[in-house]
Formats: structure tokens, sequence, C-alpha cells
């Protein structure tokens, strides 16, 4: 795909998004601006539901809400049917105020808080995937103080990572999340759970990475997986209900990202586990996954209006927007790529190589390093193509700079479901010092 089938345009050349002219939403709403396409949104949503629908098996898609966690999300993904995982009290919050149901939310985390496992559990949520030891023990006082059940899984490291199309295969995974497999903490961890009337176990979990663009990797985690819960048949009589795979499947953030379709990952996944569970005799178990960034990321548009402009005598000139880092930290945090386009001429053919600059007090705040574009001037607005995923959520107030809004446009209608933050907003927070003297 290039980057002309990937944004649409109206009968005056001006960039569309969810049908409505951004122009038009830059001029209504402001600049610095989230927009999401919601069609864009849903049909992900559904090539996922669609893709496991004809391998007729079990399945969950949990929409990993940490790429953007707002209301207007979660009500999304709850009319369209799905789960969500939540890693924190403050997304767990926002979805049950969003009306999301407690028994769809599985919740996530390698340092779940004492406060937040209680209000897990006191909000009856569906699921709590156990991470470590210090965790297990947790739950059990909780669970016995108030005297309560609660469904769980075992997050566990296969010792596979993978990003891109490579993938590593390592004994056990340095990582903070979860039960390593190789040195038996997983199995430890099954039979301190298995040990305790009040937490059902109805599955494992794992998580390879993050802007996977093959399936490799998740066959062979399928295969590591399997493998364990074969052990755990033959020795312990157990087979979990629930295989969670965790997400990862990647989008084309430029044209260098040779994505797969939803199809494709979830057809070849979930042959895989057919293959493996058949071969050991195993139950088909329902099969989750747990996509962020492949839900929200290709929807979302950061609108931002050019401002000053830097010629530097043999070097790329800069062009400076008035947003960046603070609301899509990517590109300073992973040297993350984006494309761009003016929003009132997308097509227009390219004359010069610019960097796109943020307007934060930092050398890294570049948005783009290298960015083809037609003549711009200050005024015009700029579109940053696929932002929706981990930007307006990991948004900041650095340097004090209000958050942008956050709009929704679908069948050529645009809704705010994120105000613009005010001045006021800033300081509400702060207090005065009283000072002596
Ligand atoms: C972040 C995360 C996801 C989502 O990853 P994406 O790359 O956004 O699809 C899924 N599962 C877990 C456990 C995660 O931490």
């Amino acid at each position: 795909m290039t980057a002309n089938d990937y944004y649409q345009t109206n009968t005056q050349g001006h960039l569309i998004i969810g049908g409505v002219d951004a122009l038009e939403l830059a001029k209504k709403f402001g600049t610095p601006l989230v927009v999401y396409d919601v069609q864009k949104i849903k049909r992900q949503f559904q090539a996922f539901q669609n893709a496991f629908e004809k391998e007729q098996v079990d399945y969950a898609i949990s929409y990993a809400s940490k790429a953007f966690a707002t209301m207007a999300i979660y009500q999304v993904i709850n009319k369209l049917g799905g789960h969500i995982d939540v890693v924190s009290g403050g997304e767990l919050f926002t979805a049950l105020k969003a009306g999301f149901p407690a028994a769809k939310i599985s919740f996530h985390g390698n340092n779940k808080t004492p406060d937040e496992l209680l209000m897990a559990v006191q909000n009856h949520v569906g699921v709590i995937i156990l991470d470590n030891f210090t965790e297990i023990k947790l739950l059990k006082r909780i669970l016995k103080q108030t005297n309560t059940r609660v469904q769980v899984m075992l997050r566990v490291t296969p010792g596979v990572s993978a990003h891109t199309h490579e993938y590593d295969q390592t004994g056990q995974e340095d990582s903070k999340f979860g039960f390593d497999i190789r040195s038996g903490q997983a199995e430890q961890a099954f039979l301190q759970v298995k040990a305790n009337p009040q937490m059902e176990l109805i599955g494992l979990h794992a998580h390879i990475g993050s802007q996977i663009l093959a399936a490799e990797g998740f066959k062979l985690e399928v295969e590591k997986l399997l493998k364990l819960v074969n052990d755990w048949k033959q020795k312990y009589d157990y087979q979990p209900r629930v295989l969670n795979l965790g997400g990862g499947f990647g989008i084309r953030y430029t044209a260098q990202d040779d994505t797969l379709t939803a199809q494709t990952f979830i057809s070849q996944i979930v042959q895989k586990v057919k293959k493996c569970a058949q071969a050991s005799h195993l139950k088909m178990p329902a099969i989750w996954i747990e996509p962020g960034r492949s839900i929200v990321g290709e929807a979302g548009y950061n609108l931002y209006t050019i401002g000053a402009r830097k010629e530097v005598p043999g070097l790329l000139p800069y062009v400076a927007v008035d947003g960046g880092m603070g609301d899509n930290i990517r590109p300073a945090l992973y040297q993350a790529e984006y494309e761009a386009v003016l929003a009132e001429k997308p097509h227009a053919e390219p004359v010069e190589t610019v960097r796109l600059a943020g307007r934060y007090c930092e050398s890294g705040d570049i948005i783009i390093n290298k960015l083809a574009l037609p003549k711009s001037k200050p005024g015009d607005v700029i579109a940053v193509l696929a932002t929706g995923a981990y930007g307006y959520s990991m948004a900041a107030n650095y340097n004090r700079v209000p958050r942008p809004a956050v709009v929704f446009a679908e069948n050529g209608q645009a809704q705010v479901v994120v105000t613009r933050e005010t001045y006021a907003d800033i300081v509400s927070h702060d207090r005065f010092y009283q000072m002596e003297g």
C-alpha cells in the first residue's frame, strides 16, 4: 500500500478523516488536534473477528487499551462486543465510567498495587493476569479479606521475543514481566494458584513483543505454550480453557512497514494451535488476543499548524509545528517514524525535504527527520498519519503545554471525545506554598 491509498481526499483535494475535511476540523477544533476515523477502528476490529469466525474457534479479542484509553474508545469496543485489557486503576476507572462490562476486563501489570488489586476484585473484573509471586500472595490476602473468588491467568515468559520480522529465542527471557517457563517459575506459580480455592486458573498468557510484522514469532510462542500445557496435563491433569497469546500485531507507519493482514496473522496462529493441540491430544483451548496498536494506530491522525521555519545552510530546513513530543513522544522515545501530508493538498508533488520539528524545548523533539513536502507556509495544516496508538495515551504537559483535544469522526460527522486542556487545567493541581515571612 502506498501513502496515496492510505488516506482519502474530497473533491477539493483536501485530506478527509471519517468523511470530514481535515482543514475544517483544524479550523473548528483548533490544533494540535488528535482525530480518529472511527470506521477504521471498527473495520480493524472486525477484521480480527472475521478471521476468528472463519477458523471456527472460541476466541476473544481483548483491546489492549494502553494504546489509547478514553471513555469513547471503551464505548466503541464495547459496542463491537470486544474485551479490553487495562494496566492500571486509572484505565480500569475510565472503562467502568464508560459503562464497560467488568466481566470482559482483564487486568495486567507487573506491579499492581494493593489498592488497584482491591479495586479490581471489588468491581468483579473478569480476569486478573498474575505476573509475579508477590502478586499471588497479595491477591490471596485480598480474596481472603473480601471473601471473593476471581478468575486468573498466569503470565508466562516463553523465551521468545519478536520485533518486526525477526524473533529471538532465548532460554529464560530477561523481562520484568511474567513467570519464566524454563527455570520452573511458571510451574511453581501454577501450583500456588491451584492450591488456592479462591483463584480459578482459566488460562495462560504470554506477550512476545510489539510492532510484529511476521507470524513466525507467534507460532513459536504457540509451540512453547502448548508444550507447557502438555507437561501440566501429564503431571497434574490440568488443561487451560484459554490460551491468551497477547498482542503486538504490526501496522503501517511508513512505506517500509510491510504489514500482514489480521486474516493472515490469525489463520496462521490458529492453525498452529490446532496442529499442536491435536499432536498432543489436548482439548482445543479458546484463543484470546490482545491487539492494541493494530486497532487504533492507523485510525489516528495528529493535525498541527505550521509555524516557524529555520534554514540552515547546507542542511535540511526545520519546519516547526504547534505540537510535538507532548502529544506524541514516540519519535523522541524510540526513533519512531511517521509520514505526514499537507491537509490542503496531500497529493501535491513534494518540492523539498524538511525536518518536521515540534515546539517543545528539547532538541530531540523532531517529529519526522526527513519529510518530503510540497511548498508550505506558516498557517498551513499538516497531518501526521497513523498516530493513533501510544500517542495521546502517552501525552504529557511538558513545558506546561495543554494536551490537545481528541475528536472522533465518522460518516462526515465529528465529535469531541476529549476536550482540549486549558491553562486553568494546567494549574488546577498546583497549590500556593505558605511561605514563612
Ligand atoms: C502492550 C500490550 C499489548 C498490546 O500491544 P500492541 O503492540 O499495542 O498490540 C498486549 N498485551 C500486553 C500484555 C501488553 O503489555
